[in-house]
């Protein structure tokens, strides 16, 4: 029986890696049937909202989702229908992994990070005003229940996965109650691994300059929502730049998995956008989903096809538009590691 997943193809060059990813999925041979549903600039327009409720509807019975990005205008307008999805189903952890890949002209050769981000609370809860004219305020929500759910959550990826080490990261030196709770909340979590998973904490700034400068000091981090933003950009560039570096939100009733970058409005109907990140937040799905092996299978053949170097995207110094890469892919799939 095919598994039924909604489809948000989403704003700018979404609709064509979409349209590439579901393609490398439906050769995986497990059977999608796509349910998909229009959100950002194009509802805005049918329906005066960026996330109309059939949107949300559709997620919350399906309980996964595939997600292209969407637009979010700067400074005025809709608040963001990314954020607004996230809290509304309740996908309380974001998890973007950045691993290295053969192939790729980056500073390290074995960058294997996984960023483990709160996504409901923080300065995203989108509580801001004005104080008079020339004045804004910006709340930062930080609550014990969300800091030590999303703790657990990273404690217990590290164990599934055979991960050694949790880092916290924080700036509790300077808001020593919202960051410091979001690290004493951590602490808490990190007591009952002891012996099993080792912990950490940095102070955000130093995380940074670790990171670029020693990488592979490094395992997973569990950040506070905005930390977490950019703190995985970082990462991402570390391993090739946004163009490969896949996400997944997942809560209790629902995931969805969608790139870590954003909608690229310049490279939108050009056919030349990087179609890997989505591909490989596909892989993230096939896991969650229960198809390990298949998303083993799949990830080898993405990682072939880069370290061969004959079919990459303009981002990875290739000519290759984003259907041929998608194509690569899934001649690959046949021949790649694993079988499934
Ligand atoms: P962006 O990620 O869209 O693009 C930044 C640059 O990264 C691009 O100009 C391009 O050079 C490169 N890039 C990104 N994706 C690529 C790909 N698949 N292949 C090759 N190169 C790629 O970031 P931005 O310009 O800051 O944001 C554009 C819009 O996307 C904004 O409206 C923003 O709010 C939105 N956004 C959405 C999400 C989401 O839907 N989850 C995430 C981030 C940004």
């Amino acid at each position: 029986m095919a598994h039924r997943v909604t489809l948000i193809p989403g704003d700018g060059i979404g609709p064509e890696l979409a349209e590439a990813t579901t393609r490398v999925l439906d050769a995986t041979g497990i059977g999608f049937e796509w349910e998909s549903v229009q959100a950002g600039e194009a509802t805005i327009a049918t329906t005066g909202s960026p996330l109309p409720d059939n949107v949300l509807e559709s997620v919350a019975r399906n309980k996964v989702a595939l997600k292209g990005p969407i637009t979010t205008p700067v400074g005025a307008g809709f608040r963001s229908a990314n954020v607004t999805l996230r809290q509304k189903l309740g996908l309380y952890a974001n998890l973007r992994p950045a691993r290295s890949m053969r192939g790729l002209d980056t500073r390290y050769e074995n960058v294997d990070l996984v960023i483990v981000r709160e996504n409901t609370e923080d300065l995203y809860a989108g509580i801001e005003h004005m104080v008079g004219p020339d004045a804004a305020e910006s709340i930062k929500i930080i609550t014990r229940a969300a800091s030590e759910r999303i703790a657990r959550f990273a404690f217990e990826y590290a164990v599934a996965n055979g991960r050694h080490k949790v880092t916290a990261v924080h700036k509790a030196n300077i808001m020593k109650l919202s960051d410091g709770l979001f690290l004493e909340s951590c602490r808490t979590i990190a007591a009952d691994y002891t012996g099993r998973i080792e912990f950490e904490d940095r102070i955000v700034d130093n995380m940074c300059m670790q990171l670029v400068q020693k990488p592979e000091l490094y395992d997973v981090l569990v950040l506070p929502n905005l930390y977490g933003d950019i703190v995985s950009d970082l990462c991402a560039g570390l391993v090739g730049g946004l163009g490969v570096a896949p996400g997944a939100n997942i809560g209790p009733d629902a995931a969805v998995f969608e790139p870590v970058h954003g909608s690229a409005p310049k490279y939108a109907g050009m056919d030349k956008a990087n179609p890997t990140a989505m591909i490989l937040s596909g892989a993230l799905m096939l896991r969650h989903m229960g198809y390990p092996e298949h998303a083993t299978r799949l990830e080898a053949a993405v990682r072939d096809v880069i370290a061969e170097g004959v079919a990459t995207t303009y981002d990875l110094g290739g000519s290759t538009g984003t259907a041929g890469f998608a194509d690569a892919v899934i001649a690959r799939l046949g021949t790649a590691g694993v079988a499934g």
